[in-house]
């Protein structure tokens, strides 16, 4: 007997960047305290996966547990509906092209013209019904990349049409999440583009049980009757989606506007929210009671977006300490050209994260900074190149190793007399791109005794990883000879995974990616301690 599922399906009208990804995991995290829901996210470009994709354009590139490099609108599923996401759930068209042309080769569409409609729908729509069953899934949520109307996801859209005739009216709702804009000029909420955009989705079949209208201010009664009246749903359907101070407040607003008890009507369940906590921290967010400024230096610092969950988990932790946490971005390409001293970059900061990276360009400028960092006492925490970038410091200023560098900066011809930072023996002779680095989670043993296991409280974690390089084994003997402690190990391959300098207050690099797994009721330690130890340091 099959499982039964239901769908939600979120479409997006009128722009693009209205923060749909967290407006399909705030309406799943409404109504996943008794039910699984998995969320699926389809996105219209022919990449298999971000992976290959530059941050700036894309944003961050999320990693799962199982290694899948997927759209960041997974961070926020998994921040939100607290499941562990698997690469199957983020469908692009690249996925669905490349097997329906390994299909076509196979032969398993022998006599056949290969079509749009049906053999693409088909496949998308077998995909969803398959992770619905392989996960017994009581609601599958499924979000649909880019706005109705874009040449690129016509067929996602065609499918969960078709998807609807096939499981029934009372098994599926589609919700549309649309723009209110108010102009300066006239000062009042504006429905056309929302009812233009709702009218796309009609040409296409689909109606929209529910809206949610972004909007700077709250919709007013008479503007939701409107959107009602113009779009042909009821005005109780008709959600305010105003921008507000934290995106963790967004499931306690759609909640306020009766949308769990909506969903528990169309859909058939029953699965009220569990909020309380959430809510106390959404609080907490709001109404800090101290401050504390951190810094994040980077190349990509000029698009939020390519460090989306470093930013969450510093607002996670932020909420338990009750402190507001003011980000400063500095761009370490204007240190490396001298525009920037670290001195004046670092005024007034508490605490500092070196995150993940590729390529040279900015490095010189991040190592200056590790630099200042350890010869400072100013709480440190790097993060995958980080923590290579803070090796290859200590390697040239403590342990006299002049020349010391990763051999990624051979492939940019620069000479590296000390090869300190190396490509992983699994990574050699690798010639494809996409999906080929040490990807996803892995345990990770703590040294009993060190920081790294105080702060876990545990001898064995589970951390997720991106990388090519590791720290070369041949000079870890030289290091703890120095003084640094390599405290998280892979026993197998011999990985360094973390290392702390136990001189240091507060002094911690790590090869995986913390902030891929902290959440708003439970920050990941490295956050929260590194927040806890600047608060201690801050004079704002
Ligand atoms: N470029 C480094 C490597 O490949 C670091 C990668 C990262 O920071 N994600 O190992």
């Amino acid at each position: 007997m099959p499982h039964k599922t239901k769908y939600i399906v979120v479409t997006g009208g009128v722009l693009s960047g209205l923060g749909k990804g967290i407006a399909t995991a705030s309406v799943g995290r409404l109504i996943s305290s008794k039910l699984r829901v998995i969320p699926i996210k389809c996105d219209g470009y022919l990449n298999t996966d971000p992976g290959t994709m530059n941050p700036i354009e894309h944003g961050e590139v999320f990693v799962l547990d199982d290694g899948g490099e997927v759209d960041m609108d997974f961070g926020h599923y998994e921040r939100f509906l607290g499941v562990v996401g698997k690469s199957d759930w983020n469908l692009t068209m690249g996925k669905v092209y490349s097997r329906i042309l390994e299909k076509e080769r196979r032969g398993d569409f022998l006599g056949k013209t290969v079509q749009l409609i049906p053999h693409v729908t088909d496949e998308i729509k077998a995909h969803f019904l398959k992770i619905a069953q392989e996960e017994r899934a009581d609601v599958v949520i499924i979000e649909i990349g880019g706005t109705v109307g874009d040449m690129e996801n016509e067929l996602f859209i065609e499918a969960v049409r078709q998807l609807g005739q096939d499981v029934g009216g009372s098994n599926i709702i589609y919700i549309h999440l649309t723009y209110v804009p108010i102009p300066s000029n006239v000062g009042e909420h504006k429905t056309k583009p929302t009812q233009q955009s709702v009218k796309l989705l009609n040409e296409r079949g689909i109606r929209p049980d529910i809206i949610i209208a972004r909007s700077p201010e709250p919709l007013p009664q008479k503007v939701k009757d409107k959107i009602s009246l113009f779009c042909n749903i009821p005005a109780e359907a008709v959600i305010s989606g105003e921008d507000v101070e934290t995106v963790y407040e967004i499931p306690l607003m759609y909640d306020e506007q009766n949308l769990t008890e909506l969903l528990h009507k169309k859909l058939g369940i029953y699965s009220p929210p569990k909020l309380e906590k959430w809510r106390k921290l959404v609080d907490a967010i709001k109404h800090p009671e101290r401050e504390v400024n951190i810094a994040i230096c980077g190349k990509y610092t000029d698009l939020r977006d390519s460090y989306a969950s470093i930013i969450e988990s510093l607002i996670h932790s932020g909420a338990h300490l009750s402190a507001r946490v003011n980000i400063k971005w500095i761009e370490t390409t204007e240190i490396e050209n001298g525009k920037l001293t670290v001195e004046k970059a670092l005024e007034n900061i508490s605490g500092v994260i070196v995150p993940g990276g590729f390529g040279v360009r900015g490095i010189e400028g991040k190592i200056d900074v590790i630099r200042y960092c350890r010869e400072n006492d100013i709480p440190f925490l790097g993060i995958c190149y980080g923590m290579q970038l803070a090796i290859i410091e200590f390697a040239r200023n403590v342990c006299g190793l002049k020349g010391a560098n990763t051999t990624e900066a051979e492939s940019e011809g620069i000479e590296v007399a000390h090869p300190v930072i190396c490509l992983l023996p699994s990574q050699k002779g690798l010639k494809k791109k996409g999906g080929t680095m040490r990807l996803g989670g892995q345990d990770v043993f703590l040294k009993k005794s060190t920081l790294a296991n105080r702060l876990y409280k545990a001898d064995k974690i589970r951390e997720r990883f991106r990388h090519r390089y590791e720290v070369n084994p041949e000079f870890v003997e030289i290091f703890e000879k120095c003084g640094m402690v390599f405290s998280g190990y892979e026993p197998q391959e011999n990985i360094m995974q973390v290392m702390e300098l136990p001189e240091h207050s507060y002094f911690i690099a790590v090869q995986y990616h913390p902030e891929l797994i902290s959440k708003l009721e439970k920050p990941e330690p490295l956050f929260y301690n590194l927040v806890k130890y600047a608060l201690a340091k801050s004079k704002v």
